[in-house]
């Protein structure tokens, strides 16, 4: 792995030292990306040994168990990055342990916070979020869950698909339309996994298999103080969640890209061809010239979204955007491009080469697709330029 990138401006001497400690761990633990058996157990694993070595301490902020004072944006992209360039569903647990009680770390009551999320870094409870229904995904306002309020309680009606960790999840966070049909008529809330009127109506498979499935919520009664924030602010807690994890996606394809370029470079040094090897053949040289560009230049953007949060204190609503965006449609060509390297290889399953290129597809569509990333930064740059910032 190219370790360079750790140098860059962006990050303090401790976020070197996490890379350098998590690169050990991850090389000593992970010696094969491609993972057998049931993908329940290999992820319930995974979470154990990741809450074992103190890493999803990070997933949580320092008055609940966590390594720091609040959420590293740059640290969660490190991680993200060395866990995925060794092992996917070793990256997806650390995600998921993240993204689902990211909305407790930012708008949880303290005696939520309590609750749930010294659990979660120490593995004990295992998180999912769930945003998405069959007929709203990328419009999730579109979104048609109910909670009615009865008093002091919440009556939950409706479906959630494409929920990862649904089945294995001890918790959702579950966003419901509670005031109107506007953008802010939606509220946050934590729904225990066990609560009547809760299940998991479906499980599927995707290409890169995880924990995945639908969520149906019949009459499903929850306490009021199960609430995320105030009524209708539900949205604002999606996005702010998102805001932290979303340049972290872009990680975990650079992660991805960056396995996939050193399994290149050995595939083409060692392939004896026409005489040479196949790394002497100048259009393999084009190749590596841009699959090593792309990885440069996706570092810079994540790091650039990270650091802009963790130090500047800003919304990255544009820069986290530029950096998902590029990142994961730059580890795709990486990806492919390895494939080609490795030949007939490339596509035998099972194959390490094969199995990134399965799991680098689904990181183009959730957290909002390309074409999603495309429209924000557009219209952040429309309103820079109505407001005169760029002129
Ligand atoms: C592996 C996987 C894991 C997931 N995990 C979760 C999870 O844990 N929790 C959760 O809530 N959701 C999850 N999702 C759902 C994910 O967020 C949605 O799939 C995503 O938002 C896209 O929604 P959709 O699938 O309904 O596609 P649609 O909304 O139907 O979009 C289809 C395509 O339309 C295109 N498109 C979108 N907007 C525009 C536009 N403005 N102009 C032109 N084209 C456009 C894009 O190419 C997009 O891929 C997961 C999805 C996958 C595949």
């Amino acid at each position: 792995m190219d370790d360079t990138l750790f140098d860059l401006p962006f990050f303090e001497d401790s976020h070197r030292e996490l890379a350098r400690e998590l690169t050990t761990w991850a090389r000593d633990n992970y010696r094969d990306r491609v993972h057998r058996g049931n993908v329940d157990d290999v992820c319930r694993a995974r979470i154990a040994a990741l809450a074992q070595a103190g890493w999803l301490r990070y997933c949580v902020p320092g008055n609940a168990g966590g390594a720091l004072a609040k959420l590293d944006s740059r640290s969660l992209c490190l991680i993200r990055q060395i866990l995925s360039y060794h092992d996917g569903l070793a990256d997806f647990s650390f995600a998921m342990q993240g993204l689902g009680s990211g909305p407790l770390s930012l708008f949880g009551s303290a005696e939520l916070q309590a609750q749930y999320l010294p659990d979660v870094a120490q593995g004990r409870l295992i998180a999912a979020f769930a945003l998405s229904e069959p007929d709203a995904g990328s419009d999730a306002a579109a979104m048609t869950t109910r909670a009615v309020r009865h008093g002091d309680k919440y009556h939950l009606h409706g479906i959630k698909t494409w929920i990862s960790n649904a089945g294995i999840a001890d918790f959702y966070t579950v966003f419901a339309r509670t005031e109107n049909d506007a953008v802010d008529g939606v509220t946050a809330f934590v729904v225990n996994a066990n609560t009547p009127g809760l299940t998991v109506s479906e499980r599927f498979e995707v290409c890169a298999p995880h924990p995945i499935g639908t969520l149906t919520f019949d009459d499903c009664v929850i306490d009021a103080s199960q609430r995320l924030g105030e009524p209708g602010q539900g949205f604002k807690v999606a996005m702010q969640t998102l805001d932290v994890f979303r340049a972290s996606v872009g990680a975990t394809a650079l992660g991805f890209a960056q396995a996939a370029a050193d399994m290149a470079m050995d595939r083409a040094q060692q392939r004896p061809m026409f005489g040479a090897t196949l790394a002497d053949q100048q259009i393999t040289q084009a190749a590596i010239g841009d699959m090593h560009t792309d990885i440069h230049a996706s570092a810079l953007l994540i790091y650039r979204a990270a650091w802009q949060r963790d130090v500047l204190g800003q919304r990255t609503t544009k820069s986290a955007a530029m950096a998902k965006m590029f990142a994961t449609e730059a580890a795709q060509k990486v990806i492919d491009r390895n494939v080609q390297i490795h030949g007939g290889l490339g596509v035998k399953v099972g194959h390490p080469a094969e199995m990134l290129y399965r799991e680098i597809r689904a990181l183009r569509i959730y957290e909002g697709a390309t074409e999603i990333q495309q429209v924000v930064i557009a219209r952040e740059t429309m309103r820079e330029h109505a407001r005169g910032d760029n002129t």
